[in-house]
């Protein structure tokens, strides 16, 4: 195992990061850039910080082609806060949204719209199959100031590869699990954003990419809520998360080293394949998500179909240096999350496990 930690970390987050840029990190603890001072101790109105700062947000911009009329915003509160935030600057006309519910995230998307007043109208629905296939026909009346739309289901494990036709309507996406791990046009979309701490770097840091001409609508915001706020000061309002800034810079460089989105969306579709090869063809382990256009390639949910042969299997593969691999409680289960910086003999090892347990356990 290449792993620094010798084992094989399958956490939906936070999750595993790249082993170079966790040892480029604790090269430069030290000293930043021959300060003398290690990043955690760095002023955020220093040119030290200023210049990480835009370093990251322009290879950002990069990575995901991020045309000049959008705003890259680096926040903090996790995309929880921005179910809230999102709601505040842009549903400011209707105060009416649309949301399309894929599961258990987007429904708390609409939950904290709803606490700032909006109101929200289930326009489609994946509860028919138990969330287990994602919606795509919308049933849209009146008007809306947008339409929430969560990329990829963490829990769940399942992922827009097209997206639903929104006619005209602007669409907000919630890319917290498949940011950069999955190649979307950003131009679909008024507003991205996403928690850092599964696809990109250490929690602290939420991405939010925001089409400029959408800023400034909202009135009398709390500052670090509002966008354009935000925006002005380049996402420095107030102390910002200098670390995890870093952190998710090197991420970007190793993003790009590796050639960028495209080439981790392959990757991401390789390690998926591999592991749902072999629960498509097990007679003991099953997939959640069985409609193969709609599966996750960051989030595999799986299980045996006994609780108490599940928690064996966790429990030895635990032993095994196969970490965090215990489903979430709505689903039950295993999940296997394969973000971007997973290696793809993890993967092997998981299945190589699988494999050995399914005889052991005397496979149906
Ligand atoms: C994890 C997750 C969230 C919540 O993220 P926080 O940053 O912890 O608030 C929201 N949406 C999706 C899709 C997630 O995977």
């Amino acid at each position: 195992m290449d792993n620094v930690t010798e084992v094989y970390n399958f956490s939906a987050g936070p999750a595993v990061l790249p082993v170079s840029v966790i040892k480029k990190m604790q090269a430069e603890q030290p000293s930043f850039k021959d300060s003398g001072m290690s990043v955690l101790e760095i002023s955020h109105r220093s040119s030290l910080y200023e210049e990480m700062f835009h370093q990251a947000k322009s290879d950002l911009r990069k990575l995901m082609k991020i045309p000049d009329t959008y705003e890259i915003l680096f926040q903090q509160g996790g995309a929880t806060l921005q179910f809230t935030a999102t709601a505040l600057n842009l549903a400011t006309k209707q105060k009416r949204i649309g949301l399309i519910d894929s599961g258990h995230w987007s429904q708390r998307a609409g939950q904290e719209a709803q606490l700032v007043g909006v109101e929200v109208d289930p326009v489609a629905s994946g509860q028919a199959s138990g969330y287990t296939e994602l919606p795509y026909q919308l049933n849209l009346t009146g008007a809306y100031d947008y339409l929430h739309i969560t990329t990829n289901n963490t829990i769940e494990g399942t992922m827009y590869r097209r997206l639903p036709a929104t006619e005209g309507n602007l669409l907000v996406g919630d890319m917290s699990s498949n940011i950069l791990g999955q190649s979307y046009d950003v131009n679909d979309f008024g507003l991205i954003y996403a928690g850092a701490q599964k696809n990109i770097g250490p929690a602290g840091l939420t991405i939010v990419i925001v089409k400029k001409d959408l800023l400034g609508q909202a009135q009398a915001l709390p500052a670090m809520l509002d966008y354009s706020k935000q925006a002005k000061k380049d996402s420095a309002l107030n102390t910002p998360p200098v670390f995890a800034i870093y952190a998710a810079g090197l991420v970007f460089k190793w993003l790009l080293d590796l050639g960028g989105v495209a080439a981790m969306q392959k990757r991401n579709e390789k390690k998926a394949a591999l592991l749902y090869d072999y629960l498509d063809n097990s007679t003991l382990f099953k997939p959640a998500v069985t409609k193969v256009s709609d599966r996750s390639t960051t989030n595999v949910p799986f299980m045996t179909g006994d609780e108490a042969l599940d928690a064996r299997f966790i429990e030895e593969a635990t032993a095994q240096g196969l970490l965090n691999l215990k489903g979430h409680r709505l689903v039950g289960g295993m999940r296997a999350s394969l973000y971007n910086a997973f290696p793809y003999e993890g993967v092997e090892a998981l299945v190589a496990f699988m494999e050995k347990f399914a005889k052991t356990v005397g496979e149906k």
